[in-house]
């Protein structure tokens, strides 16, 4: 049961580079941004080691202090970063009205915005190998860590449009990328099966599956089994990418805002204004096909400009709407 009510402008759910940057936006419009982080502080670029692609950091910036920075940017201006995760939404239909959100089931923050910045998160298989390896060499995003396989031999899983697209990014950089798929046919759309297919050191395996990711502290091979022989074999790899899809984290706003059948957030047009007025959605959340940390920076930068026009348009003080 809530305990405590508070009042505030703006609320951000989510510190990943979209909530962060919103924050920093909003910070500077003095629309007094409280942020909650969420169970996971920082985001998914805390599971990350190096960051080479975000603009501005010519030697590059490993993920975790990459957030740490976000976050003292952000207060710098004037943003109350708290630790704690929203477990309940009620939102107004009403221009102008108060949303409420339930924060770890105990607290009632009242906003008159909502950024929502809750991400997404990558599905992995949940073998005991995979688990272990993660930063050692497993990972979930071929764009943000496949430039560390230059050269060498590396495995993926996954047969749709997001496998299809990281095993041509990795065929471009490494010497031989060996495609685990577990049917006998790709999900992907055409045109990217055929990419995949014209790549020469792309080697398709059907009906396969992951057994084994083999190694101590980092990957060394990979065990597979046919699933229609049982044949297993074994290969060596030093890179394995798990892209099996991600789950956006809308669980929460079920019920209370439009999102499509695999459960990301619509926003309306290119802006990130939900189906409520006066909350809005920025990164992974509402985007499954760029995602990555300066795109999301990108959005959430977007949301908190939306969330001052919005507060401006709103004449009336708002009221208790509930
Ligand atoms: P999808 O859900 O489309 O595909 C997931 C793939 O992983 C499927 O081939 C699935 O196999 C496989 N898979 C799932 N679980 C396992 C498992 N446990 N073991 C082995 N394989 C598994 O996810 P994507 O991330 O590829 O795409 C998500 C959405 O984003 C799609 O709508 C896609 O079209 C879109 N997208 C578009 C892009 C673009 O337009 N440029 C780029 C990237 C994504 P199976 O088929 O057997 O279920």
């Amino acid at each position: 049961m809530a305990e405590s009510i508070e009042r505030i402008k703006t609320l951000i759910l989510g510190s990943g580079p979209a909530g962060y940057t919103a924050a920093i936006y909003a910070a500077r419009a003095d629309l007094k941004p409280v942020m909650y982080t969420g169970m996971e502080p920082g985001g998914q670029l805390t599971t990350t080691t190096e960051v080479d692609n975000f603009p501005g950091y010519p030697e590059g910036i490993d993920g975790p202090t990459m957030m740490v920075q976000l976050q003292q940017q952000a207060e710098r201006f004037g943003t109350e970063v708290r630790i704690g995760m929203a477990t309940g939404v009620e939102f107004s239909n009403q221009v102008g009205g108060i949303h409420k959100v339930t924060i770890d089931d105990s607290k009632v923050v009242e906003a008159e915005t909502v950024i929502i910045a809750t991400g997404a998160s990558a599905k992995y298989l949940n073998i005991p190998s995979e688990q272990r390896l993660r930063g050692g060499g497993v990972s979930a995003c071929a764009v943000c860590d496949g430039f560390f396989y230059k050269g060498q031999e590396v495995a993926i899983v996954g047969g749709g449009d997001t496998a299809a697209e990281e095993a041509s990014y990795l065929a471009n950089i490494c010497k031989k990328v060996t495609m685990l798929i577990r049917k006998g046919e790709m999900r992907a759309s055409k045109a990217m099966q055929h990419r995949v297919n014209s790549l020469p050191n792309i080697d398709i395996r059907y009906f396969t599956e992951v057994d084994e990711i083999l190694g101590d502290q980092v990957v060394e091979g990979l065990r597979m089994v046919n699933n229609q022989t049982g044949e297993k074999e074994e290969i060596s790899i030093t890179g394995f990418f798990v892209a099996i899809g991600h789950k956006p984290n809308t669980d929460i706003f079920k019920g209370q805002l439009e999102m499509d059948n695999t459960g990301y957030l619509i926003t309306k047009g290119k802006s990130t204004k939900t189906s409520k007025p006066g909350v809005f959605a920025s990164g992974d959340v509402q985007d499954k096909e760029y995602r990555q940390a300066v795109t999301a920076a990108g959005t959430g930068c977007m949301a908190a400009l939306d969330a001052e026009r919005y507060l401006a348009s709103v004449e009336t003080p708002a009221e208790i709407n509930s």
